[in-house]
């Protein structure tokens, strides 16, 4: 046995191997791309056999077996373009004139007498055969640089082999017009081509799974290794992303992962190009039913297998699909789709990835589930230790007032029981009623603060004349102690809840007095300006640090240079103000300087029409 003999004799094998291993692929999963497979190997693998027979018995077949020998090898390259239009998509008018090609060569063979093939007609075969393998090849080539991953290596093993395949079948088509020795040379370089035709077919069409492994290695790596950081992404949107990117890389589809949303017992998936949220029922589309079934399911028509979505599939152009449940330990928690616009020539290998892939965005999404757990017990602490403090200081500020009540209260009663006749003691009875006046206002205060929790603190609304309001108030809060000045520069109408607006100013003037040595004057102006109703209140009392002036307005907060001794208070009222400021569209602000005073800005809206100059 020769060198060369031992090239051909592994090559056929090769081929016979490659036939068995696909037709075992489709008869498990008889997609057209597996079909066009099997065809296509299965014409090698006959030729194979047929000549080894043939030669072993030494028959002499007939005319029109010959002849569809031939034809057989015509087909070939037909079939390859096949493939290529089972992955790309292949321009019809090219498809029909390689028929037209196939069928012109069967006619001529067929209609000539005799095996031998005329110089010209060997010429023609070889011609189209070439023509066909290198545009098949270069499709494969188009079409392997639109994929990732393992489909991109398996298309460029795939692209190599067809263009040896048609430089072989050149090569020897040429040679066979030769004389010795150009010709056994010429053709002794064809079968070389064909042994790595054969070997690249083989690692394209059925590659080992060892090798499978291996091409899918890098970009499962990367997206293995990137893996560990997703849960702490900042939304489940954005690791879905991610997740979908590394399984397109991966399986070299197009991927879409779609979560359970278990509050409105939906799947919740994000649609392209806007990222909108699209939610659907676990059941329908092909992933619904993936999901609801928690099953793997393939589809190489999805218009056909969920005919009720048939609109959707087509307007995306989508050809084939792989549906894979994600759950974890029972938990369903979404599902991962793979598809793409022609049916996937490696379906089996990108099952078993699909699988992978999804049990890796479980861990993921579990993770991250565990982690936005662990996020709302925090919150749900805080939310306690808030409630507590809230709780701890309205007990603290109500129970001094009450305390004064009560032992003022038990001492009148003393008295009266001791000396019924003796006169009612004003001074005390003043102090019960100061202090309970007192306990009423912090009542009220909480209430405020809880509808203001509800944004309910703003009811019925009317024209209210702001300059008379103040005007008003200000003259009933005129006390030996502190004088209240207002300066009103034009009439300032706005449509404001009355009582509120009346809350908010005497809020503002009772801390300008609280918070000022005696005898200091507070100033209250009222004006327009920019569209605005403006009210300031100044004082010259103790100021606010610079570090405060950003919270004053929070709940519960106090200035650091005030204490409770001096001063009481619970921290509610300017949070009360900012409430019903911000509940009527306007904003609310101070300005202050330690040691020299403060001015509480307030911006309400005017009404359109009652803007008066
Ligand atoms: P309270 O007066 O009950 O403490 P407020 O919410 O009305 O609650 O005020 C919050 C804090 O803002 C006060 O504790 C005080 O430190 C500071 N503050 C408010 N008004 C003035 C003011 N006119 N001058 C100085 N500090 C003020």
């Amino acid at each position: 046995m020769t060198a060369l003999d031992l090239i051909t004799g592994v090559t056929q094998a090769i081929f016979v191997l490659i036939f068995l291993l696909v037709t075992v692929r489709t008869i498990s999963h008889p997609t057209p791309a597996h079909i066009d497979m099997s065809v296509f190997f299965g014409i090698l693998a006959f030729l194979v056999v047929e000549t080894r027979v043939a030669t072993y018995l030494g028959v002499k077949q007939p005319d029109w077996y010959n002849d569809t020998v031939i034809v057989l090898v015509i087909a070939l390259p037909y079939i390859l373009l096949r493939l290529v239009d089972d992955f790309a998509r292949v321009p019809t008018l090219v498809k029909r004139a390689a028929e037209v090609g196939l069928v012109a060569f069967a006619v001529a063979l067929y209609a000539t007498p005799g095996s031998q093939l005329q110089p010209e007609m060997t010429l023609a075969i070889v011609a189209y055969f070439v023509l066909l393998s290198f545009y098949s090849g270069a499709g494969f080539i188009d079409a392997s640089r639109r994929t990732q991953g393992v489909t991109q290596r398996r298309m460029q093993a795939i692209s190599i082999g067809t263009i040896f395949f048609g430089v072989e079948i050149l090569m020897s088509g040429i040679g066979g017009l030769l004389q010795e020795p150009d010709r056994t040379l010429l053709t002794a370089s064809g079968q070389v081509l064909g042994l790595l035709a054969a070997v690249a077919f083989y690692l394209g069409f059925a590659p080992p799974a060892f090798l499978r492994q291996a091409w899918q290695a890098p970009e499962l790596r990367a997206f293995l290794a990137r893996a560990a950081d997703l849960p702490r992404l900042p939304a489940t949107f954005d690791i879905v992303r991610e997740l979908e990117k590394g399984a397109a890389a991966s399986t070299g589809s197009s991927a879409r992962i779609a979560v359970w949303d278990e509050d409105i017992a939906k799947l919740r998936a994000w649609r392209d190009p806007d990222n909108e949220t699209i939610h659907f029922d676990s059941g329908s589309f092909v992933s619904g039913r993936a999901f609801e079934l928690q099953r793997l399911i393939f589809t190489t028509d999805p218009i056909r297998d969920d005919p009720a979505n048939a609109d959707s599939y087509r307007r995306a152009g989508t050809g084939a699909m792989i549906a894979t449940p994600i759950s974890a330990g029972g938990r369903r928690l979404g599902v991962l789709t793979l598809y793409a616009q022609r049916s996937p020539i490696f379906a089996a290998s990108d099952m078993e990835l699909a699988r992978l892939l999804a049990d890796q965005a479980a861990v993921i999404l579990e993770s991250r589930a565990l982690i936005d757990h662990a996020a709302r017990v925090r919150a749900q602490e805080e939310a306690n230790r808030l409630k507590e403090d809230f709780v701890s200081a309205a007990a603290h500020d109500l129970k001094t007032p009450l305390t004064t009540v009560v032992a003022q209260a038990e001492f009148l009663e003393r008295k009266a029981l001791r000396d019924p006749s003796s006169p009612a003691d004003l001074q005390g009875l003043q102090r019960i009623v100061r202090e309970g006046k007192r306990l009423a206002a912090l009542v009220t205060d909480l209430l405020d603060a809880a509808r203001l929790e509800q944004g309910r603190l703003v009811s019925e609304r009317e024209p209210v004349d702001l300059g008379t309001l103040v005007s008003e108030l200000c003259g009933r809060q005129q006390t030996d102690v502190h004088s209240c000045a207002v300066d009103v520069r034009g009439a300032v109408v706005g449509v404001y809840d009355r009582r509120r607006i009346e809350q908010l100013v005497e809020n503002l003037v009772e801390n300008a007095r609280k918070y000022s040595p005696d005898a200091t004057p507070v100033d209250v102006t009222v004006w327009q300006q920019d569209g605005e109703a403006r009210i300031a209140v100044r004082d010259h009392g103790i100021g606010i640090p610079p570090t405060d002036l950003p919270t004053i307005f929070e709940r519960f907060s106090r200035g650091s240079n005030v204490d409770d001794r001096r001063f009481h208070g619970m921290g509610l009222g300017l949070y009360i103000c900012r409430g019903i400021v911000e509940e009527h569209g306007g904003r609310i602000w101070a300005e202050s300087e330690v040691g020299k005073g403060s001015t509480f800005h307030v911006a309400l809206p005017l009404q359109e029409g009652r803007r008066l100059n």
